[in-house]
C-alpha cells in the first residue's frame, strides 16, 4: 500500500522536522520532508494519514526480549536468579507444548506492537510449526527469532537452529532466525564454536545477516560457573576473553546484560565490534546490578536496548524501559548529564536495529523499512510540548500512541490492533496459564 503521513513532528534520533511528511511505497519510506514539498511531488493515488498534532517516530525495536514467556508473567517473583530459573521457570517452561509457546508469543507481539514496538529479537524454545515467528506473521510485527541451545542437548539445539534457519530465516519479509547459544554457563565451548559456524555458513547461503544473540556475564559468577561446568581456564576471568578464544565475538554478536565485564571484557567488545543490549528493568528486578552504559558509550560500543522477558520485568513496554534507562545511570552516577532522553531512543531505533544487522531499519529515512510509529500529543500526559525527544523518553506512555505501521503495512489504527481478537486471546491465554501453573504444583 502507499501511504501518505503529513503534518505534525517528524522524529528520529537523527533530527527532527516540524510540519513534516512521510510517504511510503510497498514496504519503504520514499520520501521525508517538508510537508508543503510532498503535495507538489506525490499528489494522489495515496492513503492519507493526517498526523496533524501527532509525532511520526521510527517504530522502537525491542533488543532482548523472550516474547513467549508472557505466559509466566507475574508467576515467579523477588526470587535469585539461579532459583528463579532452575525451580520455577524452566519447571514450568518443561510444560509448554509448542501450541503453548506460539499462544504466549502472540499475547507478546499484541501486548508489544500496542506499545509501539515493532521489531523484536526474541529467544526461546522452537518447533517448526508453531513459534515466535509463526505468531509474529499473524500479528504483523517484524521478528528476529532466536532458537536457544543449551549443553544438556547439544545435538537437539544444532538440529533444530538448522531447522529454524532452513525453514524460518527470510522465508517472511517479517522474520530472521538468530542463533543463540542461551549463555556461558549453559553452552559447553564446542557448541559456542558450532553456533559460530552455523551462522557463518547460513549468513553466507542467505546472503540475509545471521546474529548471535545470547545473555552474556548476567551474573558476576559466571567465570566460576564455566569452569566448574565445563572443566576450561576463563584467562583474566574474562568472558568475553574466553569467548573471543573461541572465534564468536564479532559485530554479529548479540549480547544482552554485560552487567559484570571487567577491563579486559570491555577491550574485546570494543575491538571485535560486538553490541551489547541493556535491559535495565530485568537487571533491576532480579538484583543483577548494573551495566556501566555511560563506560560502554564511551568507548564507542553499540548499546541497545531490551525489556528481557516478561517474566522477568513484567512489561514488554520499552517506554518504561527507554525512560528508567535515563534515570538509572544518573542516579547511580549522581550525574544528570549521563544517557540523556535523545540517546536513550536512539538506543531503542537505530542501534536495535545495527545491532541486529538491519542497515535499513530504526530511522525514518528514504529507502529504509516502513516501521513506523504515529502517536498523539494533544494529551493531558503530553502538554505542552516543548522538547519532543524529552516526551518520547519522560512523559509519554503507550496509551498516546494513534497508528502503528510495520513494513508498510497499517497494523494498529486509532490505537487498535487490526485482525486479532484481544479478547478471546485474554481468555486462551489465561486459560492455558493456569492449567499449566496447576500442573507444575504452582
Ligand atoms: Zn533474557
Amino acid at each position: 500500500m502507499n501511504i501518505l503521513i503529513e503534518g505534525g513532528y517528524v522524529v528520529d534520533a537523527e533530527g527532527m522536522i516540524k510540519d513534516g511528511a512521510v510517504v511510503i511505497e510497498g514496504n519503504r519510506i520514499v520520501y521525508v520532508g517538508d510537508r508543503d514539498e510532498v503535495k507538489r511531488h506525490f499528489p494522489r493515488g495515496y492513503l492519507k494519514i493526517d498526523a496533524k498534532d501527532k509525532i511520526i517516530l521510527p517504530g522502537l525495536i525491542n533488543g532482548h526480549t523472550h516474547i513467549a514467556m508472557t505466559l509466566l508473567r507475574g508467576y515467579a517473583d523477588d526470587l535469585r536468579l539461579q532459583e528463579w530459573l532452575e525451580n520455577w521457570i524452566w519447571p514450568y517452561e518443561a510444560k509448554m507444548s509448542p501450541l503453548d509457546i506460539e499462544l504466549g508469543a502472540l499475547l507478546g507481539s499484541v501486548e508489544s506492537l500496542l506499545s509501539g514496538v515493532t521489531t523484536v529479537c526474541s529467544m526461546y524454545h522452537y518447533h517448526r510449526e508453531h513459534n515466535e515467528a509463526s505468531a509474529a506473521i499473524k500479528v504483523g510485527q517484524r521478528i528476529v527469532m532466536g532458537v536457544a541451545m543449551f549443553y544438556w542437548d547439544e545435538e537437539g539445539s544444532i538440529k533444530r537452529v538448522e531447522d529454524a534457519l532452513k525453514h524460518w530465516h527470510g522465508r517472511d519479509e517479517l522474520v530472521r532466525v538468530s542463533v543463540s547459544p542461551h549463555a556461558p554457563y549453559t553452552v559447553s565451548p564446542n557448541l559456542w564454536v558450532v553456533a559460530e559456524e552455523t551462522r557463518k555458513n547460513w549468513e553466507e547461503e542467505s546472503g540475509i545477516p545471521v546474529t548471535i544473540t545470547s545473555h552474556i556475564v548476567e551474573d558476576w559468577n559466571e567465570p566460576d560457573l564455566v569452569k566448574e561446568r565445563f572443566n576450561v581456564e576463563v584467562p583474566n576471568r574474562s568472558i568475553y576473553m574466553y569467548l573471543d578464544d573461541l572465534g564468536v565475538v564479532s559485530n554479529r554478536l548479540v549480547a544482552a546484560h554485560s552487567i559484570h565485564m571487567n577491563e579486559y571484557d570491555y577491550e574485546v567488545v570494543s575491538k571485535r565490534g560486538a553490541h551489547v543490549i541493556h535491559n535495565p528493568v530485568a537487571n533491576l528486578k532480579l538484583g543483577m546490578g548494573v551495566a556501566n552504559v555511560p563506560k560502554m558509550l564511551d568507548k564507542g560500543i553499540n548499546v541497545g536496548l531490551g525489556t528481557d522477558g516478561p517474566a522477568s520485568n513484567n512489561t514488554l513496554d520499552m517506554f518504561e524501559t527507554m525512560k528508567i534507562n535515563a534515570l538509572l545511570h544518573k542516579g547511580v552516577n549522581r550525574d544528570p548529564t549521563l544517557v540523556s532522553a535523545r540517546e536513550s531512543f536512539k538506543m531503542a531505533t537505530i542501534n536495535n536495529a545495527l545491532a541486529l544487522g538491519y542497515h535499513d531499519l530504526g530511522l525514518l529515512k528514504e529507502g529504509y523499512l516502513a516501521d513506523i510509529l504515529i502517536m498523539d500529543y494533544k494529551r493531558p500526559n503530553t502538554i505542552p510540548l516543548y522538547n519532543v525527544y524529552s516526551h518520547l523518553v519522560y512523559a509519554v506512555r503507550p496509551e498516546n500512541i494513534d497508528t502503528v505501521i510495520v513494513n508498510g503495512e497499517v497494523v494498529v489504527e486509532k490505537g487498535v490492533i487490526k485482525g486479532i481478537d484481544v479478547g478471546d486471546l485474554i481468555k486462551r491465554v489465561s486459560h492455558r496459564a493456569y492449567e499449566i501453573a496447576r500442573e507444575v504444583g504452582g
